[in-house]
């Protein structure tokens, strides 16, 4: 089990106990981050050990390794002074030193208080994981054979330093009191599930609160988050892992909904957002960790069908997999997007059954993985489609293999929706957050069109939902379906059903 570790952020001592305070019943521990107290506060912190009363971490952290000692011309002497003076004073659990500087007062300082060592390498240019394997172990391993605690914070860039990470998480295995964790997006993941990294902690910070809203490095996530989203705290060897991967993913809802129905149903299991660029480093990372599912959304869809072993007829025809499950004979994909967006139908579109739409004319904007799923479900329906999209080839690949029109993303299409549509599916990326003032098809107005269905779901209403509406037209945003399609993947991933 890992512990969870509260950075004290703040410039004013006062603050830092109301971090303290207002965390106290997440944490387990706290780090005192005493670069980042105002010069003339640093001192109070000898009332610290006291005042927490849970396993403190002693840390003066230097700009190189992302502190902000010598911001107010500080020097090294008195860096080692103040450790030296902290560390007399005692209560200090544990004491974190640079691994490249040899600080040997400060280490015996340390000894003589009973506060265990910890060896830092920080990486903040995002290099070191591209280092082999065996030579981030091997470091891990020699701080370690010296007596301390080894702790590699480096800065993740992508899917295949994640990786290196994950492996050498496997190699330094026998260095049971380690802590292994990647910066950034593509690194939380590892800040998530110290527990599989086999790290002692994972560091969190305040957000919003007294004093600065400072996270103490990219990618930590707040206390609350940790517990009451990803149940940080339950996770052990049993816990069954689920993830949503996609570029970039720190807005995805599947997290909140998922983890919801999880706990609900009293498993033991967290559902965590990985970010990924390369699919491929991202399987096998899955693998290690022993990921039972994975959902997968833009632009990893058809890459992710690529890469499985097994794939069912519907995830075949769209050309996309939007649900990865992790059998013992391999990947299989799945595509949950088309029943998700044609569940949501019927109340959209005051339909007693979908048998309705059968001939019915729908207007399809992209051509997309989203598209694709669209198309497939409304061509099951019995629905007349006609497909623009901005790169047109694939208007015309995806229209041509469904019997259906296509065109361009632009006016030049308009004679193809004369007479009108029934049904508008908007599946590009335009108008999503933070592209939310863009209009994907600002030459065509929905007049007569029974619903308009956009599958952004944030914001809420973009701009073609805004100027329907005003229409009159119904609208309907992508929440529904997501919803929609997380149930059934939920059902595959669990064999539960979803609960509220
Ligand atoms: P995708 O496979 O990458 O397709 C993206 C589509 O958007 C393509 O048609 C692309 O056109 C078009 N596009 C991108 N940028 C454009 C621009 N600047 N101008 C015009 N067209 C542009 O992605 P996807 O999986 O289909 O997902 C697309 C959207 O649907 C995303 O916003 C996603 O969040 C949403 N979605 C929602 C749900 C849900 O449950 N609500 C489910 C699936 C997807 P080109 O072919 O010309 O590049």
């Amino acid at each position: 089990m890992s512990s969870l570790c509260l950075c004290l952020t703040s410039s004013r001592f006062e603050d830092a106990i109301a971090q303290l305070e207002r965390y106290r019943r997440y944490i387990d521990m706290a780090e005192m981050r005493l670069d980042l107290l105002n010069p003339e506060e640093r001192y109070k912190a000898l009332k610290l050990p006291q005042i927490a009363g849970i396993p403190l971490i002693l840390t003066i952290r230097l700009p190189q390794d992302g502190g902000k000692w010598g911001e107010f011309g500080e020097s090294e002497e008195e860096r080692v002074l103040l450790y030296k003076r902290m560390l007399e004073s005692g209560g200090w659990t544990f004491v974190d030193l640079e691994d490249n500087r040899l600080m040997a007062d400060t280490q015996a300082a340390a000894l003589s208080s009973g506060a265990r060592i910890i060896r830092s390498i920080h990486d903040f240019q995002g290099t070191f994981l591209n280092l082999p394997v065996a030579e981030i172990s091997g470091q891990i391993r020699r701080i370690a054979d010296g007596g301390f605690i080894p702790k590699i914070a480096a800065r993740c860039t992508g899917s295949r330093q994640l990786l290196t990470l994950a492996r050498t998480a496997i190699a330094a295995e026998s260095v049971k009191d380690k802590v292994l964790l990647g910066m950034d997006d593509y690194g939380m993941p590892s800040r998530i599930l110290a527990q599989r990294f086999g790290s002692l902690w994972t560091y969190t910070s305040a957000v919003g609160g007294p004093g600065e809203p400072v996270s103490a490095a990219p990618g930590q996530l707040d206390p609350e988050t940790l517990t009451n989203l990803y149940r940080f705290q339950n996770i052990d060897d049993s816990t069954a892992l689920y993830g949503v991967t996609g570029n970039p993913i720190a807005h995805s809802l599947s997290p909140e909904l998922h983890n919801r129905w999880l706990k609900d149903s009293g498993l033991n299991g967290t559902y965590i957002p990985i970010r990924s660029d390369d699919m491929a480093a991202l399987v096998e990372t899955c693998d290690i960790w022993g990921l039972k599912g994975l959902s997968v959304t833009v632009p990893h869809k058809e890459k992710a069908l690529s890469l499985c072993d097994y794939a069912d007829i519907s995830s075949r025809s769209i050309g996309a997999a939007n649900t990865l499950l992790r059998g013992g004979d391999g990947w299989r994909a799945r595509n949950t997007d088309a029943e998700g967006f044609l569940k949501t139908l019927p109340t959209a579109m005051n339909l007693r059954s979908i048998e309705e739409l059968k001939g019915k004319k729908a207007l399809i904007i992209g051509a997309g993985g989203a598209a694709r799923a669209a198309v497939h479900a409304l061509r099951k329906a019995g629905m007349k489609l006609v497909i623009l999209n901005r790169t047109v080839e694939k208007a015309r690949r995806l229209a041509e293999e469904t019997k259906q029109q296509w065109g361009a993303l632009s006016s030049e299409s308009l004679y193809l929706l004369e007479g009108g549509v029934d049904l508008a599916v908007q599946t590009t990326n335009v108008g999503m957050y933070p592209d939310s003032s863009s209009d994907p098809i600002p030459w065509w107005t929905p007049r007569g069109c029974s619903l308009v269905y956009d599958m952004i779901y944030e914001p809420e209403e973009t701009v073609l939902l805004a100027r329907s509406r005003t229409e009159g037209i119904n609208t309907m945003n992508g929440s529904g379906m997501l919803e929609a399609q997380a149930r059934i993947q939920f059902e595959l991933y669990t064999g539960r059903k979803a609960g509220a």
